[in-house]
């Protein structure tokens, strides 16, 4: 496998690039927008920044910005690359891409990569499906504060897990946030919060409330090298795949 790590100057490209030095694996690129600082210097690893597209890796990993992604896609096609893509916040039009772009090369798309936080949501498909409407479903999960995008594609990825193990719409039953006088809480609703504070690498919470009880599952990221492990081993799975659109539950073999 020859990979490329796009955004490697960032958190998570840092820690990636960290990773897969220490697992032994060959990172041949790591790439920067065209206008940041760090184009030209060094990467570690007897590498440095580039803005050109890695044409020499078999294998990008992308946890950039949003915007960039449906670019970045592209020039993967072009190259016949297998791609995991980290990056949340899409809108509409550049998870079309995703679909797109997957129809002619493997790609792994997870919100979060982190074992637990994928145990997190075959858990919460599983109590969604114990528990009915009488328990009131909540998601609170918090961020650093640079995160830019809110919620997070995780405690999105939660509530979708909710909504299916319910066998309802997500669309028909999120609330995103509360604030004025909202009424009483309807039932069936799945309420979604974002709290943003300090350098919290990532905690999510589901509660099911109901009059007599109250269920609470939790999953708390202490090192961005959860994620990026497992990102590493979606680009190991990804060898040799079909293309098609995969996620970690594909990797993880929970599909079984
Ligand atoms: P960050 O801002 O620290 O890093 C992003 C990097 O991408 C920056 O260095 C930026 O300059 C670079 N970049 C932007 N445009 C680029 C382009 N066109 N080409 C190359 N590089 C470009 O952000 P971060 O905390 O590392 O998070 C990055 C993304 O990954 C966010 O969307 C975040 O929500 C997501 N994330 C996903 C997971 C997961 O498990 N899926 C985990 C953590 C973060």
């Amino acid at each position: 496998m020859k990979l490329a790590i796009l955004g490697g100057a960032g958190r998570m490209g840092q820690m990636l690039l960290g990773c897969a030095q220490e697992l032994g694996l060959e990172v041949v690129a790591t790439t920067e927008r065209p206008d940041s600082p760090f184009i030209g210097q060094a990467a570690g690893n007897g590498l440095s920044y580039q803005a050109d597209w890695p044409e020499a890796a078999d294998t990008v990993i992308d946890f950039t910005f949003h915007t960039c992604v449906t670019a970045n896609l592209e020039n993967a096609v072009r190259c016949r690359q297998a791609y995991v893509l980290g990056t949340t916040g899409l809108t509409e039009a550049e998870r079309a891409a995703v679909d797109a772009a997957a129809q002619k090369i493997p790609l792994c798309f997870a919100p979060n990569f982190s074992l637990g936080v994928n145990l997190l949501l075959e858990l919460v498909r599983r109590a969604a499906s114990v528990l009915d409407e009488s328990y009131d479903a909540e998601i609170v999960e918090m961020h650093h504060r640079h995160k830019k995008d809110a919620p997070s594609g995780t405690a999105l990825g939660l509530a979708q897990a909710l909504a299916e193990g319910r066998g309802v719409s997500l669309e028909d039953v999120a609330c995103y946030g509360r604030h004025g006088i909202v009424g009483e809480r309807p039932t069936g609703e799945i309420g979604i919060h974002a709290l943003r504070g300090g350098s919290v690498v990532g905690d999510h919470t589901v509660l099911f409330a109901a009059d007599e009880e109250r269920v609470e599952i939790t999953h708390k990221a202490s090192s961005r090298a959860a994620f990026a492990k497992g990102a590493l081993k979606a680009a190991q799975w990804l060898q040799g795949r079909a293309p098609g659109r995969y996620d970690m539950r594909n990797v993880l073999g929970f599909e079984a």
